[in-house]
């Protein structure tokens, strides 16, 4: 290992691995240094029995910032786009083409005039002003309707894409984020994520930096107000190094708690006090028919369950030839503090049982997951995140508790790099390097 690099990137996720592959790209020897033993964090694969399954995230919107880095990095993303989606609402399917919000709103609507009523209200909202934070969206949507389908299909958009429940979320995030992901197609990595962080990790090397797994940083060293290195453990050994630059990955609490307290501002330490992880259910299983002809699913009007996801229709070497891998994803009734994983998770094997009758019959469990806490669905609620820079010079945060409004997930990691990699070059940080 060396002593000395331009870069320290701690963490692996979406965020670290954008960060580091950008900086490498200019020729800057990095290091990425990460806790566990493989590469992705919330957004890679594991393989079990011969299935690809996600350790997180897997759907990717098309085009955008992930898809941008690697382009920018001239590696292939592998995102392969899924061609066929529908919203399941109460045992009825709609496919999705254009419009399918505004199209089930007047299907289900108990009259013209509630379909009215709620969409000038979205109009509204999404061309003059949007509701603020005050209230939850499930609130704001109370004023125009108590309609279970209507409320089941946006339950079903906020707690799949913002992994919180619509009474959880301030009102106004829904209109940023529906604004930015609405007209977005989304995909999965052919040969399951992990293989996009490797390509990462070579590119990584061939500029001369290092990838190390099973790499945990301990304290992050800071001199004159400026970062100066870390303290890494590796292999039983701490190992001091020293770069002008880190990158944490580590979400901004855990950075700052890396970081001697005299260095935080208090402003800052009182924003990382808003910080709220959230929960989810992540479940996967494989058959060997195919059980439905979508390979993603809103899921709308269950008890938790809120998308399935065929990764195997689209994306290939995620599954054994001729077999289907599904991904489950479900929120927990409280999700921020969530209770009673068991009978949270009996709720999700009796939505599967309403959705796909033969689910017994055919089906073979392959993992059940709660993230939450220290290992979440989003790093904090929609609207309570901290900027990328941090109070200690050249101390930056990549990743979805620092992404800026509208963006989410590993969208919103990767944006998160590309900002901090703008910021590093704007301030030509690495000029003097
Ligand atoms: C179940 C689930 C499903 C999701 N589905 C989707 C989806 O389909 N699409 C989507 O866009 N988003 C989805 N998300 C969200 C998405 O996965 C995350 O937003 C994204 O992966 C977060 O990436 P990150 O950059 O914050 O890094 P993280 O994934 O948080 O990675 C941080 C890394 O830092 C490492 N680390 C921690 N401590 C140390 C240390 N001391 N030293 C070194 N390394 C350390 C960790 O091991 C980890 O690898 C989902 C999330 C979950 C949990």
């Amino acid at each position: 290992m060396q002593k000395e690099y331009d870069a320290i990137v701690l963490g692996s996720g979406v965020g670290g691995c954008c960060a580091a592959a950008l900086l490498a790209y200019q020729g800057k020897r990095v290091l990425l240094a990460e806790k566990r033993s493989y590469l992705g964090g919330r957004f890679s694969t594991v393989n079990r029995d011969g299935y690809l399954c996600a350790t997180g995230g897997l759907a990717v919107p098309v085009g955008r910032n992930l898809d941008e880095v690697c382009q920018q990095v001239g590696i292939p993303s592998g995102v392969k786009p899924s061609t066929k989606v529908a919203t399941w609402l109460d045992g009825k399917i709609y496919d999705h083409k254009s419009g399918v919000t505004r199209r089930i709103i007047r299907e289900v609507a108990d009259s013209p005039e509630e379909a009215q009523r709620v969409l000038h209200a979205l109009n509204r909202a999404m061309e003059w002003e949007a509701p603020g934070n005050h209230i939850s969206f499930r609130d704001w949507l109370n004023q125009y309707t108590r309609n279970s389908r209507i409320h089941g299909m946006f339950q079903s958009t906020i707690s799949s894409l913002l992994t919180v429940n619509s009474n959880e979320l301030p009102a106004g995030e829904y209109f940023k984020v529906i604004k930015v992901i609405s007209p977005l197609t989304f995909g999965f990595i052919e040969g399951g994520s992990l293989a996009l962080w490797l390509r990462i990790g070579e590119l990584v090397k061939q500029a001369g930096g290092e990838v190390l797994v099973g790499a945990a940083a301990q304290k992050i060293l800071v001199t004159d107000h400026r970062v100066s290195g870390v303290h890494l453990r590796y292999k039983r050994e701490s190992h001091l190094l020293s770069a002008p630059i880190v990158i944490s990955n580590l979400g901004p609490t855990a950075t700052a708690s890396m970081v001697d307290s005299t260095f935080m501002e208090d402003s800052y330490l009182a924003q990382l006090d808003k910080i709220t992880p959230t929960a989810i259910m992540w479940l996967h299983f494989a058959s060997n028919e195919l059980l439905m002809d979508y390979s993603a699913i809103g899921v709308g009007c269950s008890r938790r369950v809120n998308m399935i996801d065929v990764p195997s229709l689209e994306a290939g070497g995620v599954a054994p030839p001729g077999k289907h891998l599904y991904t489950v994803g479900a929120a927990p009734l409280d999700s921020i503090s969530p209770v009673d994983i068991k009978s949270e998770f009996e709720a999700v094997m009796a939505d599967l049982r309403d959705i796909f009758p033969s689910f017994d019959e055919h089906c073979q469990i392959l993992s059940k997951t709660c993230y939450r806490g220290k290992w979440p669905g989003f790093r904090t609620v929609s609207g309570s995140r901290p900027s990328h820079r941090t109070p200690v010079e050249n101390l930056y945060n990549v990743g979805d508790g620092v992404c800026p409004p509208g963006y989410e997930g590993s969208m919103g990691a990767a944006k998160s790099a590309q900002l901090v990699f703008e910021g590093i070059v704007s301030r030509d940080v690495l000029a003097a390097v």
